[in-house]
């Protein structure tokens, strides 16, 4: 075989080794908040040479907004995004879900739990007591929860560092299926991120706490875990995180380059005077060429104005 023919299969290989994803629920329009993370994930792929997928994560119909997928999908191709391979929904991937359920539960690593959130509160202020665990209920109505093993609360950011997480809430056995039936969102991120292949994971701090039981399904479905990039939440003047109504409505076409610009602020990236003036792909295209991944600041970042001039 040619030699170079090997090594360029090889670096192809390579090339397309790394992916990561955006995956937006449809609980409304996309805001600033979703922006960052959109922007983040992608320059972080794409700097890397990686693919970048898109998922919709409408996994929770009652706080799904009717419309609110497609606009989001609109939005980002007025925002110049391009992402890799079909958008995987979520709604379409119960029977994985349920698969992985069936298979923990025959190995006895979940349990069925018929707490409400009031017992939970008053036996315990909340934090769940593993009252269930040795029940050996078997209800279908019942919600499924998780053994969680403790040795699992740290873990390394790529951009926060070394992360630990102590609270009793936090190291609770947390639930994987619900009450309503619907299967839980730590375990369809996972199911999802091990079936596309998905190995960098860039998503925004409020979900730093969801890593460790994260980590510990890929753990329980011998899958090694993705790296992690966790962006700095914008939040207001005292520190709350900003919420879709209060300062983050849905962010509008017609201004994109504009939050764009604000959004490549906020992480901590270079951005040119010039760049208001330029059509949104091709600030992400300079953007791509800037990317320093080191300069993304590890700390939520307070909400600015970036002047339009
Ligand atoms: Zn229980």
């Amino acid at each position: 075989m040619d030699s170079s023919l090997i090594s360029t299969t090889k670096e192809n290989k390579r090339e397309n080794n790394w992916i990561g994803r955006f995956a937006p629920s449809p609980s409304g329009q996309l805001h600033f908040g979703s922006l960052i993370a959109a922007l983040g994930s992608y320059l972080i792929a794409k700097q890397n040479n990686g693919k970048w997928l898109l998922r919709i994560e409408d996994i929770d119909p009652p706080r799904e907004v009717e419309g609110a997928a497609k606009q989001i999908i609109q939005t980002l191709e007025n925002f110049g995004f391009e992402w890799d391979g079909e958008i995987l929904y979520q709604s379409q991937r119960n029977l994985a879900y349920q698969q992985a359920i069936d298979s923990l539960y025959q190995q006895k690593l979940i349990y069925y739990c018929k707490c409400s959130r009031k017992q939970i509160q008053q036996r315990n202020q909340g934090v769940y007591d593993q009252f269930c665990l040795n029940r050996q209920i078997r209800d279908p109505l019942a919600a499924m929860r998780i053994k969680f093993n403790d040795a699992f609360s740290s873990f390394n950011d790529e951009i926060k560092g070394a992360c630990c997480f102590s609270q009793p809430a936090d190291l609770e056995d947390f639930i994987v299926k619900r009450r309503d039936g619907l299967h839980a969102y730590q375990l369809a991120v996972v199911i999802d991120d091990i079936d596309q292949g998905v190995n960098h994971v860039v998503r925004g701090a409020d979900l730093l706490d969801s890593t460790p039981r994260q980590n510990f399904l890929y753990h329980l479905l011998n899958h090694q875990p993705p790296r992690y990039y966790h962006l700095p939440l914008v939040v207001d003047a005292d520190g709350n995180k900003l919420s879709k109504s209060k300062f983050s409505p849905a962010i509008e076409s017609h201004k994109a380059s504009y939050y764009l610009c604000k959004a490549l602020a906020h992480l901590g990236q270079k951005v040119e005077e010039g760049y208001y003036h330029i059509s949104p792909k091709e600030i992400l295209k300079t953007a791509l060429q800037n990317w320093q991944l080191n300069t993304v600041p590890k700390q939520s970042v307070k909400h600015f104005e970036v002047n339009a001039n």
